[in-house]
């Protein structure tokens, strides 16, 4: 199962967030603490995305452990931002390992992650899909169930749907029909991060000008505080608000 994190606040280079910390991404991506369902390393993708100058997104991912890439280790000393949302993928058995399978999945302004796997793929959620424009359909970033969640997601959000809406919307249905998925979603547009609890753990560690959230905390911080499952986080860098998934 994947581990995703995301962050709001005073610009930190990609090294601070991803490299540096005792548990960072990196490390979970060979050594988590918490993987739930089948998975035991995250080593089939990984990738970032990043706001410069408070611009629209820039991404960049691969279908190869984090480790075993320079170019991002490279790139994360020398990049900073003040909103981050990245990612390391374990594939869901059966699923696509390609650059493109791999979060964040993109458009516009936003940024969007999922932890978790979709039960009965793809046959539970082919009611759901039949709902979408066939384009999208036909433009799915890859043959997984993350790249149609973001469909999902994206199709309420181009609907004018609030992003908390959009992912708790997303995540209840898919819930009802295929019962038993773990649906840890992230969304952000760089200002407001949205995150669904629903099957993995999430981490929250805020401070008065910033919020880090994260598949598990990247050190001992004794500010890390554990959400509770069935929740949805709604955050900026200096206001963060918890609801239960069915109330958003
Ligand atoms: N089902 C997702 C995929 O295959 C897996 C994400 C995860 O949490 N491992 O990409």
């Amino acid at each position: 199962m994947c581990r995703h994190l995301a962050y709001l606040g005073p610009p930190l280079t990609l090294r601070e967030l991803l490299f540096d910390p005792p548990h960072s991404l990196l490390r979970q991506s060979w050594a988590p603490r918490d993987m739930r369902g089948s998975g035991t390393i995250n080593a089939d993708g990984f990738g970032v995305g990043w706001y410069p100058d408070g611009g629209a997104p820039v991404r960049y991912r691969r279908a190869q452990p984090i480790w075993s890439d320079p170019t991002i280790a490279d790139l994360a000393a020398v990049t900073a931002s003040g909103a981050v949302l990245a990612a390391v993928r374990s594939a869901t058995v059966g699923m696509a390992v390609v650059d493109a399978a791999a979060a964040p999945f993109a458009e516009g302004r936003w940024l969007f992650s999922h932890n978790g796997v979709v039960r009965g793929w793809p046959d539970s959620v082919v009611p759901l899909a039949a709902a979408l424009p066939v384009r999208d359909l036909l433009t799915l970033d890859a043959t997984t169930d993350s790249a149609l969640l973001w469909a999902l997601v994206r199709d309420r959000l181009r609907a004018g749907a609030p992003p908390a809406r959009a992912v708790a919307e997303t995540v209840t249905s898919v819930a009802a029909a295929a019962p038993g998925s773990r649906l840890n979603l992230l969304l952000t547009d760089g200002h407001t991060v949205v995150a669904s609890v629903a099957g993995h753990a999430l981490s929250v560690r805020a401070t008065p000008t910033s919020v880090l959230l994260a598949s598990e905390p990247h050190d001992d911080d004794p500010g890390w505080r554990e959400v509770p499952d069935g929740h949805l986080v709604t955050a900026t860098a200096t206001e963060v608000r918890q609801h239960a998934l069915a109330a958003p």
